[in-house]
């Protein structure tokens, strides 16, 4: 096959492949790099995946988007050092699932699309010996598992910048006590001065000497990692080829972007659940078919889900025919009736939250954390109408990163598992920095030119 082509949502940047889109993070127009044709599997070849570990059908997944760009070997290589933890997928009840997509070292589903792309990032830099700078912003999960992921890799450095006040102690912890070429800084601010902080770096000529992209989900190299659970979870629980339904606790909309991109490849889904937080935007625009984002976002107890505009909608909008961009307006309206037909859509409210799960710990003995509590919450709604059929909920997060909650709720105190509990005690590496982007610039400069 030949090598896969990618466009940009705003459609005025040059096509790339693979490599230009992964180290460029985001089209020169502004504009999200979307895969223009996606390569096929047969079911026959998605049935052969039941005996196959995760690395394994991660290969076989990745093969068919990234070879011949990536040479086959190293990339089963690749696949096999990124994936070497558990992926359970638990029976709750007859036809449903949970997916635990927590056993990565930051106990976040963001690791399984960090580690691929780090790898990926380190294989085309070594091929073209230089260095790259990696910039994120964060509001917790997303700079923990891109730290981790790029820790002691060659030819790259990390810096993370977070609100100094605004993230939990557990997640600091798992970026700032990395050190190496990880380098942490605490902004005085909010995750909005943090985000346009690196913006504007992105944008400043004078920092091109940094070689700077981005590990945020706006990167593709975000979101093709993130197709390879869904067929790894359809394999676990699917038989000859039957329709399966998955539950996607959304925010940005990366996780169910994989999904959507999937089933493209012809994995069989019947349709996707989008359970979204009181951050209902998406609810609105699916039913409404008329778009307005929610500023400032609503805080809600799944708080990586605290997004009142998803940055990958654009993609979704482009995967269904229409055009949207950077901020938000509908420049070519989608086929709604299609969304409509694969994607049942609910917002979920942090009472309900709470409810859940406490009722599926009573009734089940399953402990489900918030972001997973407003998954399951959607495929209750989803059973509400009737519906039938294999369902697989995804859990995004471990329940231990939030004690607090689940003690509330269900009176339990949740075991810490070791990719927590290692961090706690260590040397923090952090740097103070004021919500300025001349003292962030000067900063850049001072370190690293
Ligand atoms: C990031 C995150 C989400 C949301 O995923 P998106 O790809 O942004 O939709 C959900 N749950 C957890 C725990 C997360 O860290």
């Amino acid at each position: 096959m030949d090598k896969m082509i990618f466009y940009s949502t705003n459609l005025s940047a040059p096509e790339v492949d693979f490599k230009g889109a992964l180290l460029a993070g985001i089209a020169p127009d502004k504009g999200l790099y979307m895969p223009r044709e996606m390569p096929r599997f047969e079911v026959d070849e998605i049935m052969g995946m039941k005996g196959m570990s995760y690395a394994q059908v991660a290969f076989a997944v990745l093969r068919k988007v990234l070879c011949p760009g990536v040479d086959s070997r190293d990339l089963l290589r690749i696949c096999e050092d990124a994936y070497d933890y558990e992926v359970p997928v638990e029976r709750v009840s007859l036809d449903n699932f949970v997916m635990r997509l927590d056993r990565g070292p930051t106990a976040s589903f963001k690791d399984f699309a960090a580690r691929l792309m780090a790898r990926l990032v380190q294989y085309f830099m070594r091929q073209k010996n230089e260095k790259i700078t990696i910039l994120t912003a964060t509001s917790g999960d997303t700079g923990s598992a891109v730290a981790q992921a790029f820790f002691g890799l060659d030819n790259i450095r990390v810096v993370v910048l977070f609100p100094k006040d605004e993230v939990s102690e557990r997640q600091r912890r798992q970026m700032t006590t990395l050190g190496g070429n990880v380098t942490c800084a605490a902004v005085s601010g909010k995750f909005d001065d943090c985000q346009a902080m690196v913006k504007e770096a992105f944008a400043d000529e004078g920092l091109s000497g940094l070689n700077l992209s981005s590990a945020n989900s706006i990167n593709i190299g975000r979101l093709i990692p993130q197709m390879v659970y869904y067929f790894y979870g359809y394999s676990r629980v699917a038989s000859d080829g039957e329709e399966v339904v998955f539950s996607v606790p959304s925010g940005n909309f990366g996780d169910i972007m994989g999904g959507l991109l999937a089933r493209e490849m012809g994995l069989p889904v019947a349709r996707f659940v989008a359970a979204v937080n009181e951050n209902d935007e998406f609810v609105r625009f699916v039913e409404t078919g008329s778009y307005s984002k929610i500023v400032p976002s609503r805080n809600c107890v799944s708080n990586a889900m605290n997004v009142g505009h998803p940055s990958n909608l654009s993609r979704l909008v482009a995967l269904y025919g229409g055009q949207m961009d950077e901020t938000g307006r509908i420049l070519k309206v989608p086929r709604m009736d299609d969304i409509r037909k694969d994607i049942f859509s609910v917002s979920v409210s942090d009472d309900e939250t709470r409810d859940v799960i406490k009722r599926v710990y009573d009734e089940f003995k399953v402990v489900l954390e918030p972001h997973g509590a407003v998954g399951w919450r959607g495929v209750e709604m989803f059973r509400e109408g009737a519906n039938g059929g294999k369902v697989v909920c995804i859990e995004t997060a471990h329940p231990a990163k939030f004690p607090d909650e689940i003690l509330r709720a269900i009176g339990v105190e949740v075991e810490v598992p070791l990719s927590i509990s290692r961090v706690e005690g260590k040397d923090e590496y952090v740097e103070f920095l004021d919500a300025e982007y001349s003292e962030f610039r000067s900063f850049l400069l001072g370190k690293f030119v």
